[in-house]
């Protein structure tokens, strides 16, 4: 039975990452906890030049002003205007327009910046467009596909190609599956020449261009290793008229649990684009993921929580976030945690479920009885608490006065607290 709801798999277990646990970041910067990095396309080919693979020239710009300015700088005749947000599917969305005069590039930026752009992958209310690239127009001949993956079956890095590229890579893996030539690398070896031109005839580079493809999926390789990537994308990588083969965007997913000892790519952390209420987790130490349920959830230990979470689904209701606030929950995380959940308007219940072994069940009564005081609560919320201090516990939750529902076993806990929103 699929229980876990799919918003969590999706930012948990994404088929290209894996990226479960968390990590401190390289100092300043903001705790990105458990979840995979992103960053955007034009930050992505910076990455991409150093390794050398080709890409067009390209300018960001937060202004139309600048977006003219960077035409300007990059000369030419005809420029791409290219929202830049962390989602894929920008062209059909509207974000990616081609413009044929400087006039033409101060219109269509006022008309991207600012939009709010929905594709396939920014969920129904879209993405505000903050950021631009203006970048040079290339001549494609043919689009393909490329990507690093790490692949979980094998536990090797896997490089994928194919001859559909721009379009989207799950439809073509569901659609014509024989399209997609993969080959596992060897990391004692690297990708070999001989895997290289595998992939390069097995989508069809043209003859004299094979040297270039297999250069360019090297050179990809490499990077993906060495970011720590657990997804490094190119879609499309063209082949233009003269033969070249250039990266026409980009995309990278970094593992979370080796940022630290990447302080260049946190530095491309663009906040904006993140969940406003897993930043402010994030701050305190909250592994929280926001998902589309009204039940709030304030669980210690990923795997309770995950178990709770279930639960929830399991008597009929969906969880609104994932949260662990681990092992050593002080008062005053747990009182963050809950004004972090009635952020969100969507929860009309909160169910904390403890598990007292390190943590205490007299200090978790503790933090949530104050946490339920200073912020007013005005939802249904049901608590269980089992293990040390349980009586304890259980008291200073009775003795509070508040209207806290316990409960004792976790199916208990879980229709009481749905049963309270229904
Ligand atoms: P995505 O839709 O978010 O994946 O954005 P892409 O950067 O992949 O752009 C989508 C499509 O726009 C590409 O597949 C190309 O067909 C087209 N495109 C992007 N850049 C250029 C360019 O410089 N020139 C031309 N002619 N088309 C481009
Ligand atoms: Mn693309």
């Amino acid at each position: 039975m699929e229980v876990v709801s799919p918003g969590f798999r999706r930012a948990f277990h994404s088929i290209d990452d894996s990226n479960r646990t968390s990590t401190p970041l390289a100092e300043g910067a903001v705790r990105h906890k458990g979840k995979k990095m992103k960053i955007h396309e034009y930050q992505a080919k910076e990455i991409l030049r150093k390794y050398g693979v080709v890409t067009p020239r390209g300018i960001p710009c937060f202004s139309v002003e600048e977006a003219v300015k960077a035409a300007d700088e990059l000369g030419g005749s005809i420029w791409v205007v290219k929202a830049q947000i962390h989602a894929g599917g920008r062209g059909k969305g509207g974000g990616v327009k081609l413009a044929r005069s400087k006039e033409e590039v101060s219109k269509i930026a006022g008309e991207i910046l600012g939009m709010q752009l929905i594709t396939h992958q920014t969920g129904p209310e879209g993405q505000k467009v903050r950021r631009l690239m203006i970048e040079e127009g290339a001549d494609i001949k043919k689009e393909y596909y490329v990507a690093a993956l790490t692949d979980r079956a094998t536990q090797k890095v896997a490089m994928m190609a194919s001859s559909e590229g721009g379009m989207d890579i799950e439809e073509v893996a569901h659609n014509t599956p024989e399209k997609i030539i993969k080959v596992f690398v060897d990391p004692a070896t690297g990708l070999t020449d001989a895997q290289g031109l595998e992939l390069a005839k097995g989508i069809g580079v043209p003859e004299g261009s094979l040297d270039k493809a297999v250069d360019t999926f090297k050179k990809l390789y490499t990077c993906y290793m060495e970011t720590d990537a657990s997804l490094a994308e190119i879609n499309p990588l063209i082949l233009e008229g003269n033969g070249n083969i250039k990266a026409l965007d980009a995309k990278f997913n970094f593992d979370p649990n080796a940022l630290f000892r990447h302080p260049d790519i946190v530095a491309y952390r663009d906040l904006d684009e993140e969940d406003a209420a897993e930043i402010e987790a994030s701050k305190f130490d909250l592994a929280y993921i926001s998902l589309d349920g009204n039940i709030g959830c304030l669980v210690n230990g990923a795997g309770l929580a995950m178990a709770t979470m279930d639960t929830i689904k399991l008597f009929g209701a969906e969880p609104a976030n994932f949260l662990d606030v681990g092992g050593g929950a002080t008062t005053e995380k747990v009182t963050e945690a809950f004004k972090i959940m009635l952020k969100n308007p969507a929860v009309k219940g909160i169910l904390v479920n403890i598990f007292g072994g390190i943590m205490k069940c007299d200090t978790i009564a503790n933090g949530v009885v104050t946490a339920a005081r200073e912020v007013k609560l005005a939802v249904p919320l049901v608590v269980r608490m089992k293990g040390t201090n349980e009586d304890l516990g259980k008291k200073i939750l009775a003795d509070s006065g508040l209207p806290i529902i316990s409960a004792d076993t976790m199916a208990e806990a879980a229709q009481k607290i749905v049963s309270a929103v229904a």
